[in-house]
């Protein structure tokens, strides 16, 4: 499978499986736009990843940040081939502890602003009559203690997808999710060690997952060989959620 010449947007792309997503669709061709709110973070995977790929400021919960971005991409490269929806945060608690902010800093990020930047690529996608749309959800979808928020968010994101999904299959456009497991990375490694344990435990194949697990089902749907899939949510957890 080959990306050449694609041009691909991946948020949250400094670190963690963001940073995995554009190093794999790097090495599979594409030119790769690493934006995140830590540009210094998405700076350095940008100049990993090579192949012409460049970094910029983002912070997907402001609307004409995602506009501005996906207008500087096709101006630069006449075109927009794939939008990774990657960018994330937790803010746990109890529900009866969680405050305002921490909901609605959540649900800014990894809801609204997983609207704000497909919407703006839709745009564009629509009207080449191409494109692919890979947004990472979450397994905490369906409820996790001390998650109300992140669950809320991650579980309207595939609402959106499927609801895109139909939306932009007209023009060929494909929208699918990625539910990840337990993935080793700062995400993760901020749970306690008793906490941790007890996930890992749940998980089937024995091992937290990778960031490079998720990459390569991104770089799948992201390929011409994924055209007929949409809609669809893909677990990589390891089992998790069997
Ligand atoms: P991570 O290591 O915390 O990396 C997230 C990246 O997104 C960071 O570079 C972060 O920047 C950036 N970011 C945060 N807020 C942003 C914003 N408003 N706009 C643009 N970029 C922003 O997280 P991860 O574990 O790689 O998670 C990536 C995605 O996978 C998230 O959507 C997460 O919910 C999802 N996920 C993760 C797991 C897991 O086990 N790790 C499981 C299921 C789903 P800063 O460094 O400045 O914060």
């Amino acid at each position: 499978m080959s990306l050449d010449n694609k041009v691909a947007i991946v948020t949250g792309a400094g670190r963690g499986i963001g940073e995995a997503i554009s190093r794999k669709l790097a090495a599979d061709g594409a030119t790769v736009v690493c934006a995140d709110v830590n540009v210094d973070d998405a700076g350095r995977v940008a100049r990993d990843c090579g192949q012409g790929a460049w970094a910029s400021p983002l912070d997907v919960a402001q609307a004409e940040a995602c506009d501005r971005l996906i207008s500087a991409v096709t101006d630069r490269h006449k075109r927009l081939d794939i939008l990774v929806n990657n960018a994330g945060i937790n803010r746990d608690a109890m529900l009866h502890k969680m405050t305002d902010e921490q909901w609605h800093q959540v649900i800014a990020v990894d809801l609204t602003g997983v609207f704000f930047m497909t919407r703006a690529a839709s745009r564009v996608m629509r009207t080449a009559g191409s494109g692919r749309i890979i947004n990472i959800s979450s397994a905490s979808w369906m409820g996790n203690i001390g998650q109300a928020n992140y669950s809320a968010a991650k579980a309207g994101v595939l609402g959106l997808t499927r609801t895109a999904a139909r939306e932009l299959a007209r023009s060929q456009v494909t929208v699918n999710a990625i539910c990840p497991g337990f993935i080793d990375t700062a995400m993760t490694r901020g749970i306690p060690d008793q906490i941790r344990d007890q996930q890992v435990a749940k998980i089937p194949l024995g091992r937290p997952g990778q960031p490079a697990d998720v990459a390569a089902v991104v770089a799948f749907l992201a390929s011409d060989e994924a055209g007929y899939i949409t809609a669809e949510v893909i677990n990589v957890g390891g089992g998790y959620v069997i």
